[in-house]
């Protein structure tokens, strides 16, 4: 597959929008910006893949306007704030197109999805460098994969498990359009990175935004793929880790302040094989000939 039909081109700052032609673009953004115009700005020359929206604001201080339901809206906020308010928005937030997230590090935020998701709104958890809490995560993880209760679906969950397969990896931050293997960030100079972090940190590759064709072909893309591999050459701790395979380490910087990893991970694997098999057995139900 070429690199041009693969990657999805990931892009922070809003100028480059109208520079890029021919794409699936995540735009990331903020709730202060003109949201329609960033669309069609957007779907004039490319496709819109999604809209990260990130606020410092509650949700319930940020103004959602109607327009804003037919978008593929990823909207990040700081917490669920007055919920009576919330609940004035929840006919727009509860627009399939629509998720909303809340990060890891705030203690309310596990409450906030929980609540969210029995209403119908499809939301998430974000993660950043800061502290987890493992055990009500791996909460919220069994209430999204297993609970019977009518309720919308929770990333990163929802991804990982739709997407796993016994003998692939599945990256967790595929749920967070940050994966090497699908999305290049582009900065505003045409540099590219291959993950978010890279592209803050202003660690760019040397293939220019011109020349992504054949980035798949470079040795430093190559070694970004593979670089979960260090794990094993320093035989580290994720390398004895039963969940390496959805982990790949994401979380190995700051296992020493967040104890838990491999427990939660350890539970999202099972989870994630035990709804494989089940995919497995429905489709030789219905395509015998596949057995
Ligand atoms: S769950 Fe923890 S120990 Fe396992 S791979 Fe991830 S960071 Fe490493």
């Amino acid at each position: 597959m070429s690199t041009n039909k693969m990657h999805i081109i990931c892009i922070r700052d809003l100028s480059l929008v109208q520079t890029v032609h021919g794409r699936s673009l995540v735009v990331h953004c903020t709730d202060n910006d003109d949201i329609g115009l960033i669309v069609d700005s957007v779907r004039e020359k490319n496709t819109l893949h999604a809209l990260w929206v990130h606020s410092p604001l509650t949700l319930s201080d940020i103004k959602i306007p109607e327009s804003w339901m037919d978008i593929p809206i990823m909207l990040e906020c700081s917490d669920m704030g007055n919920f009576l308010a919330v609940r004035e928005k929840l006919a727009i937030l509860r627009s399939p197109a629509f998720t909303v997230y809340f990060p890891a590090s705030v203690a309310e935020s596990y409450t906030s999805v929980n609540i969210l998701s029995s209403l119908g709104v499809r939301c998430g958890i974000t993660f950043s460098k800061g502290w987890i809490d493992w055990e009500r995560l791996n909460d919220l993880l069994h209430y999204a994969v297993y609970s019977r209760a009518k309720h919308a679906s929770i990333e990163p969950f929802d991804t990982i498990v739709r997407l796993y397969e016994p003998f692939k990896t599945v990256r967790f931050d595929t749920a967070y359009h940050n994966s090497p293997e699908t999305y290049l960030h582009l900065s505003k100079d045409g540099k590219v990175a291959f993950t978010s972090e890279d592209a803050v940190a202003g660690n760019f590759c040397d293939h220019s935004f011109d020349e992504i064709e054949t980035i798949e072909e470079s040795q430093q893309y190559q070694n970004k793929i593979n670089e979960w591999q260090n794990h094993f050459l320093e035989f580290d701790e994720c390398s004895c880790c039963q969940a390496w395979r959805l982990c790949m380490g994401k979380f190995s910087g700051s296992s020493a302040a967040n104890p838990g990893c491999k427990s939660f991970f350890a539970e999202l694997m099972n989870a994630s094989e035990y709804f494989y098999a089940l995919r497995k057995n429905q489709s030789q139900v219905e395509n015998p000939a596949c057995r």
